[in-house]
């Protein structure tokens, strides 16, 4: 049996078929029921497999839900709003979603919630953050942009997380462009940013294209600017509040 589940590549099947030839021998199984119920075993490990890949691949930095997310301590942020992007129509209209704040106040934790829902969905997902690309466009391998803006355009959503602590140059800021470009009424792009939009033709260095790149990004957008307290300094305040008391 080991060496045919090897031979087929039945990498599930081969590690739990004693029990499951124990079950049905408990059970009395029919054949049938047996053959349709071993493969059955192996078909849910390779799922499992593919979508622990797929978690792999799309490099979140933390793994942080939606459900964890708590609203009262961020009244700005609408949490019907929040809901209603993580029914995910937001991927079938293709429209962006900019998260913007100061640090802390959970822009990434509300990015990567939503990618998880789309991972549970099944949608290919990628996470990255603007160091990270500038990194990759950079690199040697990287050709003008093109091998960076070909992975970034793929994906069914992408974030692009820490707009704004990286400062461009012109060839960063064209392959930035042309990456928004390529993914504009195809596929969502989630970007999270301490800055406003009108500082962004700073971060480009260039005024006329971060125009051009804020027209594509913002034509199918939801903009939710977040202006609470930090959620990391909140021991702090709280300890703060005491010692005032
Ligand atoms: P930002 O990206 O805006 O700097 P993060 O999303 O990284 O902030 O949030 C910082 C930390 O605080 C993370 O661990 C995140 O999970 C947590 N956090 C932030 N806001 C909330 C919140 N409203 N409810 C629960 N956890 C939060
Ligand atoms: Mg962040």
């Amino acid at each position: 049996m080991k060496t045919v589940c090897a031979a087929l590549n039945l990498t599930t099947l081969a590690s739990v078929y004693a029990d499951v030839l124990a079950e049905a021998r408990q059970a009395q199984w029919s054949y049938e029921e047996l053959l349709t119920r071993a493969l059955a075993v192996e078909v849910a490990g390779r799922q499992q497999r593919a979508q622990e890949r797929r978690w792999r691949a799309a490099r979140l930095p933390f793994a942080a839900r939606l459900e964890a997310f708590d609203f009262r301590f961020q009244p700005s942020v609408s949490e019907r709003i929040v809901r209603e992007l993580a029914s995910l129509s937001f991927i079938q209209t293709a429209t962006n979603v900019v998260f913007m704040g100061p640090p802390g106040v959970g822009k990434t934790h509300l990015a990567c919630g939503l990618e998880s829902a789309a991972l549970d969905a099944g949608h290919s997902v990628q996470f990255v953050t603007l160091r990270e690309l500038v990194a990759q466009l950079d690199a040697p391998t990287a050709r003008g942009g093109m091998t960076v803006v070909r992975r970034y355009r793929q994906p069914t959503l992408l974030v692009i997380d820490e707009i704004g602590y990286t400062r461009l140059r012109p060839e960063h800021a064209h392959a930035l462009f042309d990456l928004v470009t390529a993914r504009y009424e195809r596929h969502p792009t989630i970007l999270t940013s301490n800055l406003t939009f009108a500082e962004w033709g700073g971060l480009l260095d260039d005024d006329v294209l971060a125009t051009a790149m804020l027209d594509r990004l913002l034509h199918h957008a939801e903009v939710i600017p977040i202006n609470g307290r930090s959620y990391r300094m909140r021991q702090r305040t709280l300890g703060d509040t005491t010692t005032g008391a």
